[in-house]
C-alpha cells in the first residue's frame, strides 16, 4: 500500500478538498494541503479514543474502477462499522490491511442493489481462514424490515459453498452465521460507548424502508445521510453534528430531456442545491460528498460551483479511502480538530 498522504490536519476546523479535485474546484474556499504521511497517531486502527470515518466507497451504480460502490466504515472506541456494501467494499477494506472479518457490525440503509451487491463477498470471503478473512463469530446485521429475510436468502444462495468449505477446509460454522435483526428507527445499536441510531430519510415514496444513520461517541457525531433528497429528518439529525456524509447527484439539463429515465433518478437523490440546502440547515462542522452520481458530462467542480452559491461552510468532496478523523481532545461541546487524509492517490 501506498504512503498515505495527509491532507490537512488543523487544530480547529479543517477545509480541504483532495488535492486532485481542488483545480476542479475554483469556485471552494481555499485548500490547506500538506503532502505528507498520515499522522502517526492515526496509523494505529484500533486506537479506543479514535472516532474516524472512511470513505470505503464513493459511487453509485456506476462500474468505476475508481469510486466504488457506496459503503462507508465507521471506527469509534475500537469497533469497527460498516455501513452499505457496494461494490468493491472488500477491496477496499483489504487496501487498509482490515481483515473482512474483523468488522464489529454491518449496516444497511435500504436495499438498492448498489448498497447490496459488496454484501456477499465481504460475508462469504470474510469467513475465510487467511489473514483477509479470519471472522469467527455470528456476522452482526442491522437494516430495515427484509433485513432478516434477505440473510436467508444469501444462506440459501449460498449453501452449496458454505457446506464445501465447512467439510473441506474445516471453516466453523458460526462465521458464516449472519445475526440479522430488523430494526425499527431509534437507537439500534449501543456497545461500550459506541450509539447507532437509524432515521428515515426521504428516497421517494416508492423506495420505504429508507434510512440514514447517526453514530455518537463521546459527544462527538457522524450522520450519514443515507440515499435521499432533501430530508427534513437528515437536517435534524446533523444539526450541529461534527461531520454529516450526504450523498449528491448532478444530471445535466440536456440529459435530462433527452432521456426521460434519468427523471426518476433525479426525483429520489439529492441535487447539488438539496444537499447546499441541508448542509446550510443543519451547520455540521464538516459537509462530507459521498456516493456521487456524476452523470453525462457533470464534473465534481460543477457541483462544487453550485453548493457554493448557497453554502459557505467546511465542504469535502470524498474519494474513495478519504479517511475523517474527529478529535476527542477536550470536552464534549468544544472545538476539536477534524483531521483528513487521503490513503492513497
Ligand atoms: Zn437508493
Ligand atoms: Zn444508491
Amino acid at each position: 500500500m501506498k504512503p498515505s498522504r495527509l491532507l490537512s490536519m488543523l487544530s480547529g476546523i479543517a477545509l480541504i478538498f483532495a488535492s486532485a479535485l481542488s483545480a476542479a474546484a475554483p469556485a471552494a474556499a481555499p485548500v490547506a494541503v500538506t503532502p505528507s504521511a498520515a499522522p502517526a497517531r492515526a496509523a494505529g486502527a484500533d486506537r479506543a479514543d479514535a472516532f474516524r470515518v472512511t470513505l470505503l466507497g464513493t459511487g453509485t451504480p456506476v462500474p468505476s474502477p475508481t469510486r466504488a460502490g457506496y459503503s462507508t466504515l465507521v471506527e469509534a472506541g475500537g469497533q469497527k462499522l460498516v455501513f452499505d456494501f457496494g461494490r468493491n467494499v472488500s477491496v477496499r477494506l483489504w487496501e487498509l490491511r482490515i481483515p473482512l472479518g474483523s468488522i464489529d457490525a454491518h449496516f444497511l440503509t435500504h436495499f438498492h442493489s448498489d448498497h447490496l451487491v459488496g454484501l456477499p463477498d465481504l460475508w462469504l470471503t470474510g469467513w475465510l481462514r487467511p489473514p483477509y478473512g479470519r471472522r469467527d463469530r455470528p456476522m452482526a446485521l442491522y437494516g430495515p424490515a427484509g433485513t432478516r429475510a434477505l440473510a436467508e436468502g444469501l444462506r440459501q444462495a449460498f449453501a452449496t459453498d458454505i457446506a464445501i468449505r465447512h467439510k473441506d477446509e474445516g471453516s466453523a460454522l458460526t462465521g458464516i452465521t449472519i445475526d440479522a435483526h430488523d430494526v425499527a428507527p431509534g437507537v439500534v445499536y449501543e456497545k461500550d460507548g459506541v450509539r447507532v441510531t437509524a432515521f428515515e430519510n426521504d428516497h421517494g415514496d416508492n423506495i420505504r424502508p429508507s434510512y440514514g444513520y447517526r453514530i455518537d461517541y463521546r459527544g462527538r457525531s457522524v450522520v450519514l445521510s443515507g440515499d435521499t433528497r432533501f430530508s427534513p429528518a437528515v437536517v435534524a439529525q446533523a444539526r450541529n453534528a461534527d461531520v454529516l456524509v450526504h450523498c449528491v447527484t448532478l444530471i445535466p439539463d440536456a440529459l435530462l430531456a433527452s432521456n426521460p429515465a434519468y427523471r426518476a433518478i433525479y426525483d429520489h437523490l439529492s441535487s447539488p442545491e438539496d444537499a447546499a440546502r441541508v448542509f446550510q440547515a443543519a451547520a455540521p462542522r464538516l459537509a462530507v460528498f459521498s456516493h456521487i452520481g456524476l452523470n453525462g458530462d457533470a464534473t465534481v467542480g460543477q457541483i462544487v460551483e453550485r453548493v457554493r452559491k448557497t453554502y459557505a461552510g467546511e465542504l469535502l468532496v470524498g474519494e474513495d479511502l478519504t479517511r475523517v478523523e474527529i478529535s476527542l481532545d477536550g470536552r464534549a461541546g468544544s472545538s476539536g480538530g477534524i483531521a483528513v487524509w487521503q490513503e492513497k492517490p
